[in-house]
């Protein structure tokens, strides 16, 4: 099981996502725990104050140091075990690796900043990990975690009916994944490949490898110089890169 704590201004932005499909499920069924905490009940103010304007002058507000503090004493007590990241588009960009890393850990305590940041000194002394979930600035640290949230969670065993399918997805295997189909057979003239519906799982498995490879060549080719490939892999590479037009 694994522990989420977050750490917000807005905990009710988590109501629709936490309580809809596999993420309530996963909750339902014990294999994760999601506590919302509310940075204002660790306000000392009547106002319950959470930001400040910034020292040196310049627009926007800076989230205070106090009630984040506060919040994380009393959320994790000296002794107690526990990760604590805080959002920002200045960390290490969220990989499915860092989901894969962070999925070991029993507890992580996410800080969503807000304004124009953090206090700097929330950055340097409180937290262990800074994640980003790409460049670009959003409003506030809650998709963020949410989605560090949901990518983590899924891969706790039990999270997904089929817990292969996770092993398949993309990124997990260092490629892309090759593409999906379902019924209809025939959508049109709009055929599911032969191959799929052959029962010749040897020749279905090497179908998928080869198109998770060339999907990879195609939107890619950055991932196949960390990908981990078999000599046949880079056989059907050459192949690919010779014959197919698309790839041009
Ligand atoms: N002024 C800051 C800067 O330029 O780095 C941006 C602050 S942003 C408006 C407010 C908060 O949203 C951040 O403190 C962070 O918690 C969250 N946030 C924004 N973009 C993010 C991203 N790409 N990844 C993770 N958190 C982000």
């Amino acid at each position: 099981m694994i522990i989420f704590d977050i750490l917000s201004v807005f905990p009710e932005m988590f109501q629709s996502p936490l309580g809809s499909s596999l993420i309530k499920k996963s909750i339902d069924k014990g294999l994760i725990e999601v506590n919302l905490h509310d940075i204002r009940d660790y306000t000392r103010d009547r106002h319950r104050t959470t930001d400040d304007t910034p020292y040196g002058g310049g627009g926007g507000m800076v989230m205070k140091i106090e009630p984040v503090a506060g919040a994380l004493k009393a959320i994790v007590p000296a002794g107690d075990e526990a990760l604590v990241i805080l959002l920002s588009p200045q960390g290490e960009t969220f990989k499915q690796k860092t989901a894969e890393e962070l999925s070991h850990y029993s507890r992580i305590v996410m800080i969503c900043g807000h304004y124009e940041g953090v206090d700097e000194r929330i950055r340097k002394h409180l937290v262990d990990r800074e994640i980003s979930i790409g460049d670009y600035v959003l409003s506030g640290g809650e998709l963020p975690a949410m989605i560090v949230v949901d990518a983590v969670s899924r891969l706790v065993p039990g999270f997904v009916g089929n817990s292969e399918s996770v092993l398949y997805d993309s990124f997990s295997t260092g490629l892309l994944e090759g593409p999906h189909y379902t019924r209809p057979r025939e959508y049109g003239s709009w055929e599911v490949p032969e191959v799929l519906l052959s029962g010749h799982q040897k020749k279905i498995d090497e179908w998928r490898r080869r198109e998770s490879l060339r999907r990879t060549l195609q939107r890619r080719p950055d991932m196949l110089r960390q990908a981990d490939l078999t000599e046949e892999d880079k056989r059907v590479l050459e192949e690919l890169k010779a014959g197919d037009p698309e790839l041009v």
